[in-house]
């Protein structure tokens, strides 16, 4: 059976230690089991197990929504393999063309990527710090940095070439 996860949204809380800090726990179902396991977003490097089943909860097999911008960052900084980060919108036509494509990548290199995407209707923000003008612009970052991006709607083979991953 293959344990792929789905990111299903996002609660904050409040790191006491921090300051204050406002952090972001990801909610990551377990396929295996279906159970929903809190993780600060800086546990991605930790390999986390389920804790019901202990199955892995990683490598990510699909992609993930990001739902804010504090996620975004944290995801972009913690991220334990260069992340490729889809800017799409429910309205784009080659956003849904590209999609599945991105899901090929996601499965076809879970352990190696994380795929991960913006809506920039919900998270503007996120667009504007990253200056997106069309859509769909995909971006890969490694080590918390932009190492590459492309635009357009493109066959996965394509993508993984271009942005060199
Ligand atoms: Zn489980």
């Amino acid at each position: 059976m293959e344990r792929a996860i789905v990111t299903r949204n996002v609660r904050p809380s409040l790191d006491a230690r921090a300051g204050g800090h406002r952090l972001v726990d990801v909610i990551v179902q377990c396929l295996a089991c279906a159970r929903d396991n809190r993780l600060p977003a800086a546990r991605l490097r930790d390999k986390p197990r389920c804790a019901a089943c202990k199955a892995a909860l990683f490598p990510l097999a699909r992609p993930v929504s990001v739902a804010n911008s504090n996620e975004f960052e944290e995801l972009v900084r913690n991220s334990p393999s260069p992340i490729l980060v889809d800017f799409w919108a429910s309205w784009c036509g080659p956003c849904k063309t590209v999609a599945p494509e991105l899901e090929k990548l996601a499965r076809e290199r879970a352990g190696k990527v994380i795929v991960a995407k913006v809506d920039t209707e919900s998270l503007p923000e996120v667009a504007g710090r990253y200056g997106i003008r069309s859509i769909p612009t995909m971006i890969v970052f490694r080590d918390g940095r932009e190492s590459a991006r492309v635009s357009g709607a493109m066959p996965a083979s394509d993508i993984a070439e271009r942005l060199a991953i």
